[in-house]
């Protein structure tokens, strides 16, 4: 029953159910980093995708290659979103390319992704990625690029940019016929080996003649034969951009393999190609051109890094040198968030600049108090509260500017109170015309543009390295490490000097940027900002609870409420675990406005005795994450010394423990069923396992230790603890919350080992006599004899033999039985007389007690049974009945016997832990069938049965209330209505409450409300619901089954809670 509803399943008492509150946040994945101090974008590594970084890299910072880009109408490239539509023409890698540099300009992380434009090349697997060489990568790229810009305004985009040609001239010697044939490039491959850089490689190319003489001579088509002739060639056009692939790699023909010329090369930083072209009209201007690019290979020939320096044209980036890291920074920082003098001086001014800058204007109220703090360096009370009163106060008195949600827990600026920029809800789509064009920086810090004003800058463009997702600041002078070695440069990329940038451009990193593509970027980036607040919260907010110390009272060795009726004695705050302990009293002392005198935080702990105080908190100025504080610390908050008037024990050793005690009961009831009494005890841990016998007002004896889970009373599940070990502490004893003790005097001491100590008695086996105990005569002194038997002597002869001499009458012969008596001197059933000693499973020694009434036949059963759960009290009836009558019928024979009346009446069988069972529904079916066997107990349990398909369900209030010096049971559990709804199983205590209700039992806390019937497909929210309507509940006047939490009843306390209140009861 109830199977899955149970979301965990734990014993009566654990120490789960004292974690209130301790629950795991959800785990948020860590968002993506966001820029940093460079404020330019990197791009994450695929594996082996630094070349394709490097040069799209190189690509974005070429603001003419990048504006061309964004030029194209979206009209013409189609929409990525209909890119699995086959009918639409979507041009996927322009608008991809598009999209990741809108991405590196302005989404505010680390490093942008590529996978969405490799996914666009059908680069679908690693191998794919790791495969080309940067420079063939330029070419297949800008190739996949012309053909997917074919019929739009942005076909000649490659060809505009970096198309360049070189003319080749042969002239023959003999006829000074030119042929002339011209090339077409849009990137030159220089040569490295046996040079000393690329200026020398170009003179080579394009100054220098080619002779062809001797044994190589040349075609000519006039003269039409082999002559002598000069070959040369000479740049003709120009590109805006020349881009210069080196050739590193070399193939050594003598060794067959490849290496890489790691040589000297050197590079300039302005370079004129005038030398090297065609003679032209074009000014000397035009043939200037400036190194704004350079990827480097690091590492040999079959693999290795890639990374680029690239100078940084619009001057986008934040260049700052090694030694000023922090600077500019912190500067800006304080410029932005310090409000002007006179601003100080005015709380409201105050709070709605701090407001303003949080995200929605919104912040928990205990928050606001601590970045007051941070901003004009002084707390509220010492500034403020003296003349305009607590916080919370002047924010409820100032409800045209703040609104305060309903707990109020958190504070928002109104509307008409907040600056410009409109709540994200508020955003519609940007019209066409660009709406973030003019608009002034955010105040958020998070925005990559920044506030141009406030950021220091060095004269002009600079270069950074950028590495995959990293992005450093580098030197112009930097540049010359990468001539020579392992590590050197690549490839170089040339802009033309003339290529001017307007000023509008500068700093700006919107410039030219489609609106759609902003508006993206606008919202990608308040979706980051979202998830790294959350994130943020998840990792750095803690919540506390406070357990205010004005609303305890010390008792039964712990704190306890003094009311559970309102939740008001904890108060739940939220705080960052990187603020210090000092902003936590500060956050306290705000939360209770009315505390007077000390303010003392302390550790405190939930345990099943009640609240603990562990340890002050002391260092004012560490942080929380300092001093270790986690997520659902309780922290009880009180003057240092005292509770109620009362000196507290605090402190890890003095850990309270609830302990349950058995005691025996008197002698003369141990045969009438449970013979134990079980009380809660709390003991501090410190003191001695011995002073149970003191608190208990015991005289010393034995305590024994249940070592199982297992609840049930059978003597094998306990140990003695040493006498010696009386002197250790609970804690040094390993005695933990929950662990049950019986204690035990000499006396009933020496009756529990013949109990205990069941195996030592298996000598007796040995004996040739069994004991006979005269219990026939009530009366008269209990006689005993010895009767001499073997294992084959039948019972009855046993019998008639100590019938004979104890000298009894004869008429007992035909009205008397012999039954065991166990080792706790309880009468077992009788078993038929025709079985030997043997059969009937006894050991020869066995005390056999002399019984008035028969033994059962061989087909016969021996019952016990009794009224409601009475066999406590005495009234435990026996039966013997066929074993093929139905239930039906061995119910109506118990009724005649208990002299009982009508037919509202059912049958239960008792289990081993003494409780009533299952009831047996099926009445038609035999005894023997449902696993009934002499010696079992049935309990004539009132109430019909509810018809096939139903459940009755007893309700049971738990208690609010508890009569002083009574141990509480757990916190949690009151206020709370108790089901028990566990099968149908009334216990024996609840019935015996339920009968006698002016009987005062110490245990119980709970008042019988009544039953409902119920199907086993309702819900436990439907139980719920018709619990509320019993009359009886009336009386609690609860609003609604939310408020109510149910429990199942396992002997006398609440067992497990149930949960989940959608699942079926059965
Ligand atoms: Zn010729």
């Amino acid at each position: 029953m109830f199977g899955d509803l149970f979301e965990e399943d734990f014993p009566s008492i654990s120490e789960s159910r004292w974690e209130r509150g301790r629950k795991s946040k959800a785990l948020h994945p860590e968002p993506s980093p966001p820029r940093g101090l460079t404020r330019l974008s990197g791009l994450q590594n695929q594996g082996g995708t630094c070349y394709l970084n490097s040069l799209l890299q190189t690509l974005h910072f070429t603001p003419e290659f990048r504006e061309a880009l964004f030029a194209l109408d979206p009209e013409e490239l189609g929409s990525l979103e209909d890119k699995d539509d086959p009918d639409a023409k979507v041009r996927i890698i322009p608008l991809q390319l598009q999209r990741l540099f809108a991405q590196l300009l302005l989404s505010d992380q680390q490093a942008a992704s590529t996978t969405d434009l490799t996914d666009s090349f059908g680069w679908s697997n690693s191998e794919e990625m790791r495969q080309h060489d940067v420079q063939e990568l330029n070419r297949i790229l800008f190739s996949a690029l012309e053909s997917s810009l074919v019929g739009t305004s942005g076909h000649d985009l490659i060809q505009r940019l970096y198309h360049g040609t070189v003319v080749n001239h042969i002239m023959c010697r003999e006829c000074e016929n030119v042929s002339e044939r011209q090339e077409d490039f849009l990137d030159l491959t220089v040569a490295v080996k046996d040079l000393s850089g690329l200026e020398e490689a170009l003179w080579s190319m394009y100054v220098e003649e080619e002779f062809f003489d001797g044994e190589n001579l040349y075609h000519c088509g006039a003269c039409n034969k082999l002559v002598s002739a000069v070959k040369s060639a000479q740049l003709r056009k120009l590109p805006p951009f020349l881009t210069i692939s080196l050739l590193r790699f070399n193939f050594d023909f003598a060794k067959c393999e490849r290496y890489k010329e790691t040589g000297s090369y050197t590079f300039p930083l302005q370079m004129d190609l005038k030398p090297f072209c065609e003679q032209s009209e074009l000014d000397d201007s035009e043939y200037v051109y400036d190194l704004f690019s350079v990827i480097i290979h690091k590492g040999g020939c079959y693999g290795g890094h890639y990374h680029v320096y690239i100078k940084d044209v619009d001057q986008l980036g934040n260049w700052y040198l090694e030694e000023d890291e922090s600077e500019p920074v912190a500067k800006a920082k304080s410029l932005k968030e310090l409000p002007t003098i006179q601003e100080t001086d005015n709380p409201l001014a105050v709070l709605k600049n701090i407001l303003s800058q949080e995200e929605n204007h919104l912040i928990p109220v205990d928050q606001l108090g601590q970045k007051l703090l941070a901003s004009i360096e002084i707390s509220w009370n010492k500034k403020f509260r003296k003349e305009y009163g607590p916080l919370l106060k002047f924010l409820q008195a100032h409800s045209d500017v703040f609104l305060l949600s309903s707990n109020p827990s958190k504070v928002c600026l109104r509307r008409e109170a907040s600056p410009s920029r409109p709540p994200p809800d508020e955003l519609k789509p940007p019209s066409p015309i660009d709406p973030f064009q003019d608009q002034s920086p955010p105040s958020s810090e998070a925005d990559p543009a920044g506030d141009p004003q406030l950021e220091i800058r060095a004269e002009g463009p600079q270069w950074f390295d950028l590495n995959d997702s990293q992005v450093e600041p580098i030197q112009e002078a930097d540049i010359e490490k990468q001539f020579q070695g392992k590590e050197s440069a690549y490839m170089l990329f040339y802009r033309k000097t003339q290529l001017q940038r307007p000023p509008e451009a500068q700093s700006n990193p919107r410039y030219k940027v489609p609106s759609h593509l902003l508006w993206e970027a606008e919202l990608a980036n308040r979706e980051l900002q979202k998830k790294r607040a959350e994130y943020d919260s998840a990792v750095n907010n803690l919540t506390l609870h406070l357990h205010l110390g004005s609303s305890y009272e010390f008792s039964n060795g712990a704190l306890h409420p003094t009311s559970y009726r309102t939740e008001s004695y904890v108060l739940d705050l939220t705080i960052d675990k990187r603020k210090t302990l000092s902003d936590l009293r500060l956050s306290v002392f705000q939360l209770l406005e009315f505390w007077e005198g000390d303010l003392v935080l302390s550790l405190a702990k939930l345990v099943p005795a009640g609240l603990h105080v562990c340890q002050t908190l002391e260092g004012d100025e560490l942080t929380l994450h300092e001093i270790e504080m986690t997520d659902g610390e309780d922290i009880f908050v009180w003057n240092g010394m005292e509770v109620g008037g009362i000196r507290i024990p605090t402190g890890n050793d003095t850990v309270p423990i609830l302990l349950n005690i058995l005691q025996l009961i008197d002698d003369n009831d141990e045969e009438k069923g449970q013979p134990f009494v079980e009380t809660c005890h709390v003991f501090p841990s410190n003191a001695k396992v011995g002073t149970i016998f003191t608190a208990l007002a015991f005289p010393v004896g034995l305590i024994l230790l249940n070592t199982t889970c297992s609840r049930a009373i059978q003597l094998e599940n306990w140990t003695v603890i040493p006498k010696e070990n009386l002197e250790k502490t609970f804690k040094e004893q390993g005695l933990k919350d929950g662990n049950s003790l019986l204690i035990l005097d000499s006396s009933s001491y020496n009756q529990s080992l013949t109990m205990a100590g069941g195996r030592q008695t298996n000598s007796l086996s040995n004996f040739n006599w069994m004991q006979v105990r005269n219990l026939c005569q009530a009366d008269s002194e209990e006689e005993q004899v010895k009767v001499s038997a073997n294992i084959e002597t039948m019972l009855l002869d046993i019998r008639i033999r100590a019938i004979k001499e104890l000298g009894l009458q004869e008429e007992l012969v035909n009205n008397s039985c012999l039954r065991l008596i166990d080792r706790s001197g309880q009468l077992l059933p009788p078993v038929p007389e025709n079985y030997t000693v043997a059969e009937a499973a006894m050991e020869m020694g066995s005390l056999l007690g002399l019984c008035r009434g028969k033994a059962p036949t061989s087909s016969q059963l021996f019952l016990f049974f009794t009224v409601g759960c009475d066999f406590e009290s005495g009234l435990m009836k026996e039966i013997i009945v066929e074993q093929t009558i139905s239930v039906s019928e061995c119910l109506k024979m118990m009724l005649e016997k208990a002299d009982l009346q009508g037919d509202s009446w059912h049958l239960r069988k008792m289990d081993w832990c003494f409780e009533a069972g299952e009831p047996l529904s099926e009445e038609d079916a035999c005894l023997s069938d449902l696993l009934i066997y002499s010696g079992d107990t049935l309990i004539l349990s009132e109430g019909k049965l509810p018809p096939k398909g139903f459940l009755k369900v007893p309700i049971w209030w738990y208690h609010p209330s508890f009569p002083p010096g009574y141990q509480v049971d757990p916190p949690d559990q009151m206020d709370h209505m108790i089901q028990q709804v566990d099968a149908l199983r009334i216990t024996p205590e609840e019935n015996l409450y339920k009968e006698a209700p002016e009987v005062f039992q110490p245990e119980i806390l709970f008042t019988f409300v009544g039953d409902v019937e119920i199907s086993e497909e309702a819900s436990l929210a439907d139980l719920k619901s018709q619990a509320m309507v019993l009359p009886s509940f009336l009386d609690f006047s609860f609003p609604s089954p939310d408020f109510l939490r149910a429990w199942t009843m396992e002997s006398k306390r609440p067992g497990r809670l149930l949960r989940n209140n959608q699942q079926q009861l059965k």
